[in-house]
């Protein structure tokens, strides 16, 4: 849009003194923020107005994506960008003497995701704008997001994140004309109603109202703006005498109140099953009344509708589908089922069983009878239908709906849907040949591969604005736009000047980082040092445990040898761990209490120091990786889907350090095999390990001194402060043999280690992989993924 800065001064300080009564000079940076806000929200209401309008007219295809998580972090400088109103405002903030980096910084991080699922939901939403695709979000708001985190004595100390404050979501705007109602619990009997049509008859329900409030999602340089929908919870007054105590209201309010704090595994817990039945269905509802507007016959809504089922959480979708089109608007049930698999699609987010939803029968049919009739009865025509084609009826009972009374959420989606897609290229082929193996037999053509992405503007325009310009000053700012004009930066990749350029932009953001640390630890690292960072959330398979075990060598080097010739060293590390996942708080502790012994020890000369930054969200993420030159992505090959920082610290220069997992491969092929480096098993060697059984870490360990002394250190008293923690990571190497095949991996990856440290010494060269790195990364613009679901599986136009 069109603004000038005398506008936006005028406007600006109208909404401020008229919303908070208060003159520039005199407001906190939270008044400055919300005044900021509101002038924005004045700005992109007619575009908003005018997109709904657009799309009512037009009739065209919309995309719906259901994401029980959705993880956008502060959204200000992100709409202001999009807007083409960033430099503006910042000129007329210097004009008015207010600084832009606080007002910025007043913003909470909208923080209703876990982690990568969150992340890449916020990320397609802005995509989807952007490309100027009709793709709507379709979530949940909590009232608290993901828990801050503080580490107290080394522990990490959960706190609830009340990220409304006392303020509310600036963004948000509640549509009570979209207000509906979702049914849980009570009894279902079946009767033939006047037409003879067998019809539900609902006995002691629950009636919940599903209140929709929207979040513009504003698109980049074109004036378009879609919707994130979130839904809260209320109780419809009509119903009140079903909720006759404080206690009962509160159990309907708990249904949006808290994000689960836990992204890899999964718990059969009720009151999730609830949260996403809700979003769920009152998402349906709403698509199939504005679909009916249009005036078209409700059997032909995929031609006008596609519904996403992000990961498995929405994936009651394909169910309640039909239960809508039959049991609320009469269709039979060959209609039904024709429109609804046209409609669904699902992507599948991990191979990792532990994290496959499965609802016991009885819970589910105790909360959602009705939608449990309706899932036996795609179970027996699946069966049928299955057994009619001679199917191997092995492969029919592995692929069931139901089965040893549970409810496979995952075969629900894809027996539903017409579309099952993996998140990077060995996932996709890890689906195939293995997790879903039999299902690919069945459907091959359902299956296809959608790699990942990032926002590129967040995380190269923003979050590392020094890097941007330099990037302006060789190549112009088509980039901004194009971002595939990244690739002129080759043309630079021999120019000492430029290398020089980018080496000192770099040291500049460490430099940055390097307050930060000091700041919030007191730890004091030097910008002549590597920076080694891995940051994501806690998980074994990602195995930051393996990082320590690497520092804790160097730590033992060290001791032995003052003077070993390394490059100094600060190992970063941010993590959430899950609250009751006990083995990964006990990380985190001794990986601050490793901090605690190395950081303070003066003969290791400034070598070796481990810095632990709390309460890892997407803002210090735009802080941190911009300053990294080791990017840690070592999960146990297989292991991680895609990954989605490993494109973000691509992106800002910093040499990958891998194994050959999730998007890491496809970086790999990006940028060459000069300008990453690669460690440890891969996905075959790993599955060779299972086939066989022949993994022993133990005896890894007694036949090796070096591993040996390392692992001893967790038990024999070297790091202070640690109780049984210590104990506990010894025996998961040890006594419960290392299911994640750290000590297999532990000497390839030493050995790469041992090479980050010898390429950083030429700075030249450590220079030329990096803007290589930063050329090449356009590959993993989340635009292009959005393009291809856009394309290949939703047939959107724009
Ligand atoms: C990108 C991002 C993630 C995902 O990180 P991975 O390393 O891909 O697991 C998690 N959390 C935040 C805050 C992120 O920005």
């Amino acid at each position: 849009m069109e603004l000038t800065k005398e506008r936006f001064i005028r406007d600006f300080k109208d909404i401020l003194h008229e919303r908070q009564l208060i003159k520039v000079a005199d407001a906190t940076s939270v008044e400055l923020f919300q005044a900021l806000a509101s002038t924005v929200r004045k700005y992109i209401t007619p575009l908003w107005l005018e997109r709904r309008n657009q799309l009512i007219e037009q009739q065209q295809k919309t995309a719906y994506y259901f994401s029980i998580e959705f993880l956008p972090g502060r959204m200000l400088e992100t709409n202001l960008l999009n807007l083409g109103i960033l430099d503006t405002v910042k000129e007329g903030f210097a004009e008015l003497g207010v600084d832009f980096e606080d007002v910025k910084n007043a913003e909470y991080d909208m923080a209703l995701g876990n982690g990568g699922l969150g992340r890449l939901a916020a990320a397609f939403m802005d995509s989807l704008a952007t490309t100027g695709y009709p793709g709507f979000g379709n979530g949940i708001r909590y009232r608290y997001g993901l828990f801050k985190q503080r580490i107290v004595d080394g522990y990490q100390v959960e706190i609830p994140d009340a990220w409304f404050g006392s303020l509310g979501n600036v963004w948000e705007t509640r549509k009570d004309h979209d207000i509906v109602d979702v049914k849980i619990f009570g009894n279902v009997s079946l009767h033939a109603n006047e037409k003879g049509r067998i019809v539900p008859l609902y006995e002691n329900s629950k009636i919940l109202r599903a209140v929709p409030y929207d979040v513009p999602q504003i698109g980049f340089g074109n004036d378009t703006v879609n919707n994130l929908r979130l839904w809260d919870v209320e109780i419809p007054e009509e119903h009140e005498l079903d909720y006759p105590t404080i206690e009962a209201r509160r159990r309907v309010q708990d249904i949006t109140a808290i994000l689960y704090p836990d992204d890899s595994s999964y718990e059969g817990k009720e009151l999730r099953l609830i949260q996403e039945y809700f979003m769920t269905s009152a998402g349906l509802q709403t698509i199939i009344k504005s679909y009916l507007k249009q005036g078209r016959p409700l059997k032909d809504i995929h031609e006008k509708v596609s519904v996403h089922i992000n990961d498995t959480h929405p994936a009651v979708a394909p169910a309640e589908f039909m239960r809508l089109l039959m049991d609320e608007y009469d269709l039979e049930w060959a209609d039904a089922w024709n429109a609804t698999v046209k409609t669904m699609s699902y992507t599948n987010h991990t191979i990792l069983s532990e994290a496959l939803e499965k609802w016991d029968a009885e819970l589910f049919k105790n909360v959602l009878p009705r939608v449990y009739q309706i899932i036996l009865e795609i179970d027996n025509r699946y069966v049928a239908e299955m057994a009619g084609r001679g199917l191997d009826p092995q492969v029919i009972e592995n692929t069931r709906i139901v089965k040893d009374n549970q409810i496979h959420m995952a075969h629900l989606a894809i027996i539903g849907g017409h579309s099952i897609n993996g998140v990077a290229k060995l996932h996709t082929e890890l689906l195939k040949e293995d997790t879903l193996r039999d299902f690919y037999s069945i459907y091959p053509e359902k299956f296809n591969n959608k790699t990942n992405g990032i926002i590129q503007r967040r995380w190269l325009q923003i979050a590392d604005q020094p890097l941007s310009a330099e990037i302006d000053k060789l190549i112009g700012k088509g980039w901004r736009s194009d971002i595939h004009e990244l690739r002129k930066l080759l043309e630079f990749k021999d120019d000492p000047q430029v290398l020089g350029d980018f080496y000192r932009v770099k040291q500049e953001a460490k430099a940055r980082l390097a307050d930060f640390i000091k700041e919030s630890t007191g730890a004091e690292v030097s910008t002549e040092a590597i920076f080694d960072v891995q940051v994501k959330r806690l998980h074994a398979y990602k195995r930051q445990l393996l990082n320590l075990l690497h520092i804790i060598k160097l730590y033992w080097d060290l001791k032995d040898n003052p003077n070993k010739d390394m490059v100094p060293r600060v190992f970063i590390f941010g993590a959430k761990a899950a609250p009751g996942y006990h083995f990964a708080k006990s990380v985190i502790k001794l990986i601050n209490e490793v901090a605690n012994l190395v950081n303070k020890d003066e003969s290791l000369q400034g070598k070796l120091k481990v810095v632990f930054l709390e309460n890892y969200r997407v803002s210090l993420a735009e802080l941190i990786i911009p300053a990294a030159d080791v990017s840690e992505q070592i999960s146990l090959a297989s292991k991680e889907a895609s990954g989605t920082s490993n494109m973000k610290f691509m992106m800002t220069g910093a040499i990958t350090l891998a194994t050959l997992d999730g998007a890491n491969i496809e970086i790999k092929d990006e940028v060459g095999d000069d300008n990453i480096v690669i460690f440890g098993m891969d996905k075959d060697q790993v599955y060779k390990h299972y086939a066989r059984h022949d993994y022993y870490s133990r005896g890894v360990y007694e036949s090796n001194p070096d591993i040996r002394r390392v692992v001893d250190t967790f038990v024999n008293g070297t790091i202070p402060n640690v109780r049984e923690e210590g104990s506990e990571i010894y025996e998961a190497l040890i006594t419960h043999n290392d299911e994640y095949f750290l000590l297999e991996d532990f000497h390839s990856y030493v050995e790469a280690q041992e090479k980050i440290d010898a390429l950083y010494r030429d700075k030249e060269k450590w220079a030329r992989m990096s803007l290589i790195n930063i050329a090449t990364s356009d590959k993993f613009t989340s635009d292009d993924t959005i393009e291809q679901y856009a394309k290949e599986i939703w047939n959107l136009e724009k």
